[in-house]
Parts: structure tokens; C-alpha cells; sequence
């Protein structure tokens, strides 16, 4: 499955790293590293944690398409400033 986390969304809550330990994994209080291509036998787990997510940051099967990724803010304003 294809698994992406909006970590500008994510709060730390933490809920997805209880309702899936093998995917999900906080490194500190507020970091969170996930699998992004989680194998489909945690499909179950995953679908809870996104459902127990207090901001809905995890969106499953949902970003199908490598060649969309959002563009980054910085590289969008860093040929603007004459540089
Ligand atoms: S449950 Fe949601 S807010 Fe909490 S760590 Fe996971 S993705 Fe972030």
C-alpha cells in the first residue's frame, strides 16, 4: 500500500505508533518516521491509526502518482530574490 503522513498536519499525537508499532515509530516527542510503502498484511492496522488520527494527517492509498509530489515552498521562492 502507499502510506503518506502530512507531517505539516501531524501533531505528534502518537496514536498511529500504538495502532501500528511496524509502521509508525516516534523518534522523540513530536518526530514521527513511518513506512511509506507499508506491506498490505498491516492494511488493518494502518487503516485504524488513520481513522485514530486526531488531524486525519494519514492518507492511504490516496497518493498513487511519484511524478505530483507537492513543490517545496523554498525551491519555489528561491529564484525570486535575485540570487
Ligand atoms: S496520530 Fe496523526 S498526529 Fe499523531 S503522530 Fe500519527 S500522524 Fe501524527
Amino acid at each position: 500500500m502507499r502510506l503518506v503522513v502530512d507531517l505539516n498536519r501531524c501533531q505528534g499525537y502518537a496514536q498511529c505508533a500504538f495502532l501500528a508499532p511496524d509502521v509508525f515509530t516516534m523518534h522523540g516527542e513530536e518526530a514521527l518516521m513511518y513506512d511509506p510503502g507499508a506491506d498490505e498484511a498491516r492494511r488493518e492496522q494502518v487503516m485504524r491509526a488513520a481513522a485514530a488520527c486526531p488531524v486525519q494527517a494519514i492518507l492511504v492509498d490516496q497518493v498513487d502518482a511519484p511524478g505530483t509530489p507537492e513543490r517545496p515552498i523554498a525551491l519555489e521562492r528561491a529564484g525570486t530574490d535575485g540570487r
